[in-house]
């Protein structure tokens, strides 16, 4: 199956073609209609089977439709557990969107704060960012979660035994609650289910 029948626009097919790919791996052929169709999603997928793009290629989809004015505040938030893991991330939506118009940005701890808060000034669509270097940008009001649509919990199970369950339920709860929610995680463990149940409504549990 081709990307283009995943109901993905040209400009995201001809990045990943570009990219050399040839067609979505599993975890992206069910996952991404799913995504496209606004609904929530707990999916279990370990790292190296594409769950990357499985959420980027929808975001980017989904923000870049009926493009109207830019705003400046953030639409999409991508939780991460690492830094090295925020920056790859982060990476990936550079290349899979560089023929779209949005901006993305990593945000994580133990650097200097003031370039993060001048890129949030300028305006940034999509963030990766890890849980304590966000929560402490927000106490600081350099961020504002408002216009946010989409949130991301990746490698859930990983931040939980990082011990980020409390920062993660605090940004949950100031986020609106008419967002789209998506967990991915390796493993769905009684914990990240008690995570999702907590976070997510309703959502469509995926397996690869
Ligand atoms: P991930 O599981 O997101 O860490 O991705 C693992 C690797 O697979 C990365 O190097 C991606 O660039 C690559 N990849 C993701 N999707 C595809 C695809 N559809 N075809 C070929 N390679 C892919």
């Amino acid at each position: 199956m081709p990307f283009s029948k995943l109901g993905l626009s040209t400009p995201i097919v001809k990045a990943v073609t570009e990219q050399g790919y040839t067609s979505p791996t599993p975890i992206q052929a069910k996952t991404i209609p799913v995504i496209l169709s606004q609904r929530n999603l707990i999916a279990a997928a370990q790292t190296g089977t594409g769950k990357t793009a499985s959420f980027v290629l929808p975001i980017l989809e989904m923000l870049s439709r009926g493009e109207t004015q830019r705003k400046k505040r953030v639409r999409a938030l991508i939780l991460t557990p690492t830094r090295e893991l925020a920056v790859q991330v982060e990476d990936n939506i550079s290349k899979y969107g560089k023929h779209l118009a949005l901006t993305s940005m990593a945000m994580y701890g133990g650097v200097d704060s003031k370039p993060q808060r001048a890129r949030l000034i300028e305006g940034v669509d999509i963030l990766v960012a890890t849980p304590g270097r966000l929560l402490d940008m927000y106490t600081q009001r350099a961020i504002h979660f408002d216009e946010i649509e989409i949130l991301v919990l990746d490698e859930a199970d990983r931040m939980l035994d990082m011990g980020f369950i409390e920062d993660i339920n605090k940004i949950i709860e100031k986020l609106p609650v008419d967002r789209q929610s998506l967990l991915f995680s390796a493993t769905l463990s009684r914990q990240v289910k008690e995570l999702a149940r907590a976070t997510i409504t309703r959502p469509i549990e995926i397996s690869v």
